[in-house]
């Protein structure tokens, strides 16, 4: 089903989606596999309401999928072109655009995300990520060395380097843009020659399971792309896995740690994208007039629950009270509801036990001292959480230094560069920023010194296939997007070839 506009309301749930959620499947060496250890909840956030059983792979599951992903690797796949590997998925790219209504409100129901966002972000930029990976399948490529090896005498030498896939890739993704952050880790791979097994996250696998379904129908080799669901455990599993070469990861801090430790002791590559807490730097000569889309967007994108949402706000003393007076006024008039309903900017968080996390985050901000601004009221039905802003929380508090991932951010003014540097880089994350100002030479000289992965100017939050992607310090390893997605599943190879 094509997909709807951007801001048009569904007439109701399409029939290719109920069908859908009657029995979604696992994809295991390219057929619908049940699993055998029973099946596991999925809610729709907008109501608490079941929404799906889906299953939940065993160990043996696995097995299977890893072993499927590595007979594919060995067969048909392995010997492809590039070209054939770009044909293959350009044909997925159309079909997700063709499904994309299915799969955009299948993600709203699911993760409780506006279908807006569902349409733009999941749905329309996961195909065009697909096509810009694609095009790097055919530009894969070594070069050519010269070498002085001087042994034996007479012997001369020439070198090149291979490109190599790396083999079987364990893909373990959040539930925050669960078909966004599937592609982000299938398509580079796929580009490289890998094939994948993806654990999507527990709170949101149906996306995954219709890709899997979609990947079959574009024709792709069986056991290319694999899909096993369940909790932290299958993903352990996975990692764990001697048949799997290379390890990529989206989520929290913690488990990427636990995944990083597994990954060592196997010493196999891995890329960890994980958490943030993101300062937004307001200098007194910024455009005012930005702070709708600074609030909009930087801040409570998907409801706060982006792992670069700009969780803390400096402001220059100068603009001080009036961009706070004015952010209040914003916030204050967010549409909160259902992600049906795409007017609604605030929707429901992901599930009962992250809107639990949330709400316990702000009391301990009001325990330890920092003063709410808002007395915004969330609906009883669902699993929402009214936005907050935050004055006074002290540089060290949980509120300052903790991923709450969700619509909360704290507002702390200064007074210089020096100070604000400072603050902004205090503490362990270091995956967006960003710096807004009129003032080119401040913006330039400031950038080298905020510590992150991303440092936006005059705008927050929006990342780009062609821009690379991660964090400083413990907002992860590596980096993903651009041209070096690719090298993070591939591996070097010397020739060195002797001649005389
Ligand atoms: P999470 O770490 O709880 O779970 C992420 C995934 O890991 C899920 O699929 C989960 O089942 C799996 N998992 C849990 N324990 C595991 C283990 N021991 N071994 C292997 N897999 C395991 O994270 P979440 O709550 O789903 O996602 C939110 C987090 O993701 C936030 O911290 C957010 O900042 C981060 N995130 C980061 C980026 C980025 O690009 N840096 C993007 C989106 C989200």
């Amino acid at each position: 089903m094509r997909i709807g506009a951007p801001d048009q309301a569904p007439s109701g749930i399409a029939a290719e989606v109920s069908y859908f959620l009657k029995a979604p499947k696992m994809i295991i060496g390219g057929a619908a596999h049940d699993g055998e250890t029973g099946r596991f909840e999925v809610f729709n956030p907008a109501d608490g309401s079941l929404l799906a059983q889906v299953p939940e792979a065993s160990e043996a599951d696995v097995d299977r999928a890893v072993a499927a992903a590595r007979a594919a690797m060995e067969g048909p796949w392995g010997e492809m072109s590039g070209a054939a590997r770009t044909g293959l998925m350009l044909k997925l790219a159309d079909l997700i655009e063709a499904q994309g209504e299915e799969l955009a409100q299948l993600e709203t129901l699911e993760n409780g995300k506006s279908i807006m966002m569902s349409r733009l972000i999941e749905v329309l930029s996961s195909a065009e990520y697909i096509r810009y990976m694609a095009g790097w399948a055919t530009k894969i490529r070594g070069e050519t060395l010269d070498v002085s090896i001087a042994i034996p005498p007479g012997t001369k030498y020439t070198a090149f380097t291979r490109k190599e896939p790396v083999g079987v890739v364990a893909a373990i993704t959040p539930w925050n843009f669960p078909l966004n952050m599937a592609v982000w880790k299938i398509a580079p791979a796929l580009a490289a020659g890998c094939t994948v097994v993806l654990k999507p996250a527990e709170e949101t696998p149906l996306t995954s399971l219709r890709l899997a379904e979609l990947v079959r129908e574009a024709g792709f080799p069986d056991g290319v792309v694999n899909v096993v669901t369940g909790g932290g455990a299958v993903g352990a599993a996975l990692v764990r896995h001697p048949g799997v070469s290379k390890i990529t990861f989206t989520g929290s801090t913690e488990t990427g740690k636990a995944i990083g430790v597994q990954a060592m002791k196997d010493v196999k590559p891995v890329t960890l994208e994980l958490g943030g807490k993101a300062p937004m730097v307001l200098f007194d000569d910024m455009d005012l007039g930005l702070l709708g889309p600074a609030t909009g967007i930087g801040i409570f994108l998907n409801t706060g629950q982006t792992c670069c949402a700009g969780a803390r706000l400096f402001i220059q003393r100068g603009i001080y009270d009036e961009a706070v007076a004015t952010l209040k006024g914003i916030v204050s008039s967010l549409p909160m509801g259902p992600g049906m309903d795409p007017a609604n900017q605030i929707n429901p968080l992901v599930s009962a036990k992250h809107q639990d996390h949330v709400s316990r985050a702000i009391a301990q901000g009001i325990s330890d001292g920092a003063t709410p601004l808002l007395d915004g009221a969330a609906p009883e039905t669902g699993y929402y959480v009214a936005p907050q802003l935050f004055e006074g929380a002290g540089p060290g508090s949980a509120l300052m230094q903790d991923e709450v991932f969700g619509p909360v951010a704290t507002i702390t003014p200064f007074d210089s560069e020096d100070e604000v540097i400072a603050m902004a880089n205090d503490v362990r994350y270091g995956l967006g920023a960003s710096l807004w100002s009129r003032d080119i030479n401040r913006v330039m000289r400031l950038v080298p010194k905020v510590q992150a992965g991303t440092v936006w100017i005059n705008s927050h939050n929006i990342p780009d296939q062609n821009m690379p992607f991660g964090g400083f310090k413990q907002s992860g390893l590596g980096r993903e997007h651009g041209s070096g997605a690719l090298d993070n599943y591939l591996e070097t190879k010397s020739v060195c070839v002797a001649y005389s």
